[in-house]
């Protein structure tokens, strides 16, 4: 290996390297013939090449230049990969895929875990584009996305992957799986969009403030976290919208569900 393909930590590199846990994932996304996928952080390709051998075609997304390089070499062969250099957090995913395919796309990624969030972010944003995510993400994030009010994981992104997705845990892997080994668990999570989102929010940017207003302070009341997020005209209003959708003040923002937010996020909206 050269010195430049050396898994850098900055870019979150840990391959997966065991053949069983590649091929489960791949078997998971469920790939026919007419698929276009998109995979975010290729790395050295192992799971590039088995989605290339199942699906019409592969986008790469790798913002590691060296890795970059190598990839166009190892793919020169092979006609529906493309690799395409670029950061994520920087791309915009509708003109990417927009520019090559109208149809839906599937995602299949074992995600760089220092900016997973943020990816899922960018998925929510545009998440009309794509069918399915088939996404390996560090257990303890996958777990808190996948649960539900109550839980000590519930938190944002719980909330706002809800609207617009069904998320299924599908298994956990083992450290031992990559190169080099992490030091945690990771999952794989299967997110299928919604042809609708599950609830009327009213407005989606409000939603997401209130979301996240609700959970800037776990320990405090929805009342501590909301008055001073500046979401409606006064402390009076917020005072009576909650009543009128029937929520205490004093409950914390970890126990309203999924369709309590998106209540008083419509509610707010009037
Ligand atoms: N898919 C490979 C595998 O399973 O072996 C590599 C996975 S590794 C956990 C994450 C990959 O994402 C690395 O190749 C890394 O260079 C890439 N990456 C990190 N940050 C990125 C970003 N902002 N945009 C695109 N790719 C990124």
């Amino acid at each position: 290996m050269t010195d430049k393909l050396r898994p850098k930590k900055s870019f979150g590199q840990n391959f997966l390297t065991d053949r069983n846990v590649l091929a489960r994932i791949v078997d998971s996304v469920k790939i026919d013939e007419t698929d276009r996928i998109l995979e975010i952080g290729p790395g050295k390709g192992a799971l590039t090449v088995l989605l290339a051998q199942r699906a019409a075609r592969v986008v790469a997304v790798e913002v590691d230049r060296d890795l970059v390089g190598y990839l166009r070499k190892e793919f020169s062969g092979i006609g529906n990969v493309e690799i395409v250099e670029s950061d994520v957090l920087k791309t915009d995913l509708a003109v990417l895929l927009g520019e090559r395919w109208e149809g839906r796309w599937k995602v299949a990624a074992n995600l760089p875990y220092n900016i997973s969030s943020q990816v899922l972010f960018r998925f929510l944003d545009n998440h009309e584009l794509f069918s399915t995510l088939t996404l390996m993400l560090q257990r303890e994030v996958g777990e808190r996305i996948a649960s539900g009010p109550d839980c000590k994981e519930y938190g944002i992104l719980s909330v706002l992957c809800a609207l617009h997705f069904d998320v299924e845990k599908l298994f956990i892997v083992k450290p031992g799986a990559f190169y080099p080994v992490p030091k945690v668990d990771s999952i794989v999570l299967k997110f299928t969009t919604l042809p609708a989102p599950r609830y009327d929010v009213g407005d989606e940017t409000l939603f997401r403030r209130l979301v996240k207003a609700a959970f800037s302070q776990r320990r405090k009341t929805l009342w501590n976290c909301l008055k001073s997020a500046g979401l409606t005209q006064d402390e009076q209003s917020l005072l009576s919208i909650l009543n009128n959708c029937g929520i205490d003040p004093g409950r914390r923002g970890e126990t309203l569900s999924p369709a309590e937010f998106a209540f008083l996020s419509r509610t707010m909206a009037q």
